[in-house]
């Protein structure tokens, strides 16, 4: 029997395409949640459509990547530089994620902005449709579409528009900000009204699916029901489901010889330390900074616990190019600097921080060896790095000290220390506690997470959203 065709459309590719002559390539895969999730998910026939991350100019190279790719059932869009420019770190980047994010949207020189704004959003607008190009392309009757994240608002109207029997469901994997952050913005409405035209919206948390729902109402007058966001007597299903990890991928590499190997170089390097943990990229809304202030304010308030603790932090450099995370950079670095001067001694020092990302093997390793983990997000759409942890900590039972602003607050709050990373003596204070909580409170904490991580993993979190969407559509059938 021939298996249903899934088209997943994102922004990128779940891999990265290296040109290594005129018509060849080398690929490699990147196992993001994403990917993960939908590798154990066999009932379907998956299809990757999206942007290889690269700029390929020539006939010759297009062809071949196409080739390449082909075998890794990926499609690609070919964007160009102007487009990518404009569309990705423009209108993505420079706009939109700030402020879903709560940031707020940028305030330089008006002027400037607003027409840069506007060729932004045409650039968006643009890229949009040459996904939706792509996707109409290859499309076969009967397939499912599931549209990824915040890039491609306008793809459910435009697949829509072509094709009205196609099915669509869109997923945000970011937060969806109150109704009066999303206001602000000024094509609100359009954007809006364009994943409106899918047949299921889906977020991670149960608030970022009701600020999307009032965001509709309040700025669209359309009505909210239970079940979605109704407008005309069409109904746009919009429902909760919360992203989860490949929990075994973890739990199987701390058996590898190459992980132990590290395991045991790590423990003799932080012998008689107890090892904080952050890994984040450095993103202005991983609240970097808010950590190391609470983290110097813990050892001001603790002086025994100086020689006796180290914090780890990997940030993983990201959007290099982009001024304010340069800006953000030099203030992390000016912040380590001024806490290891500090508390260091000519053989220590309490932040090890990197601005590498580290390899998987190692990353485990470092997650295995850890007692605390520190995430102190402003605002995060899941982060799936407490995720992590907490299925490599078998063993050690460690602390996860997590931001209540992380969309993981709403399914690890019960194990986990919540703390609002803006209030520097509370997360100072939890670090504390963490360090010298009792080991059975310690185990119940981390039983309860691990519980909550090895049930709830991302194959499942594909497997029912792609089930119900298909139930929403016999639904909509029916009621027509
Ligand atoms: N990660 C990585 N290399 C590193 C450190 C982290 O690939 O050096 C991965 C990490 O394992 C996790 C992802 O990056 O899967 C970060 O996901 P998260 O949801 O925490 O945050 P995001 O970066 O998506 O905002």
């Amino acid at each position: 029997v021939r298996k249903q065709r899934l088209l997943v459309v994102a922004n990128r590719l779940p891999l990265s395409a290296v040109r290594t002559g005129e018509d060849s390539w080398s690929l490699k895969i990147s196992a993001g949640g994403v990917v993960s999730a939908l590798l154990g998910v066999h009932e379907y026939e998956a299809r990757w459509i999206g942007w290889a991350g690269l700029n390929v100019p020539d006939e010759v190279g297009q062809r071949s990547l196409t080739q390449a790719l082909a075998e890794k059932k990926c499609i690609p869009v070919f964007l160009d530089e102007e487009t990518i420019h404009r569309y990705y770190n423009g209108y993505c980047n420079h706009i939109l994620w700030p402020l879903i994010h709560y940031l707020g949207l940028p305030q330089e020189d008006c002027l400037a902005t607003t027409h840069s704004f506007q060729s932004q959003f045409a650039a968006y607008k643009k890229a949009n449709q040459m996904f939706a190009d792509v996707v109409n392309k290859h499309y076969e009757e009967g397939d499912i579409v599931w549209v990824h994240d915040f890039h491609l608002m306008f793809l459910p109207k435009y697949l829509k528009d072509c094709n009205n029997n196609m099915k669509v469901g869109w997923f945000h994997h970011s937060p969806f900000p109150s109704s009066e952050i999303y206001r602000t913005l000024p094509t609100r409405s359009e954007l809006l009204r364009s994943v409106l035209a899918a047949d299921l919206v889906g977020f991670h948390t149960y608030d970022f699916a009701r600020h999307f729902v009032s965001s509709c109402t309040r700025i669209l007058e359309v009505e909210g029901t239970p079940d979605g966001v109704e407008d005309q007597g069409k109904l746009t299903r919009v429902a909760v489901y919360p992203i989860g990890i490949d929990p075994d991928r973890f739990i199987r590499a701390l058996e590898l010889p190459q992980v132990k190997d590290h395991i045991i170089d790590f423990k003799e390097i932080f012998a008689g330390r107890k090892v904080i943990l952050g890994v984040d990229r450095l993103d202005t809304i991983k609240g970097i900074p808010q950590k190391f202030l609470a983290f110097e304010k813990f050892l001001e308030e603790n002086p025994v616990w100086r020689d006796k603790v180290v914090l780890v932090q990997i940030a993983v450099p990201t959007r290099t190019e982009v001024p304010e995370y340069q800006k953000l950079t030099s203030k992390v670095h000016e912040i380590v600097g001024w806490i290891n001067g500090r508390f260091g001694t000519l053989t220590t020092v309490p932040i090890h921080h990197l601005d590498q990302s580290i390899d998987f093997h190692a990353l485990c390793a470092l997650y295995a060896v850890t007692d605390v983990a520190l995430v102190t997000s402003i605002r995060d759409g899941m982060n799936l790095v407490s995720y992590e942890f907490v299925a490599c900590q078998a063993l050690k039972k460690g602390v996860l000290i997590l931001s209540e602003f992380a969309g993981a607050a709403q399914s690890l709050g019960a194990g986990a220390i919540l703390v609002n990373p803006w209030n520097v003596t509370e997360v100072a204070e939890s670090i504390a506690y963490a360090l010298s909580m009792p080991a059975d409170e310690r185990e119940k904490r981390h039983c309860h997470n691990f519980k909550y991580v090895t049930t709830h993993t991302s194959q499942k979190w594909a497997e029912t959203f792609v089930s119900e969407f298909s139930d929403t559509i016999v639904e909509a059938q029916l009621r027509t």
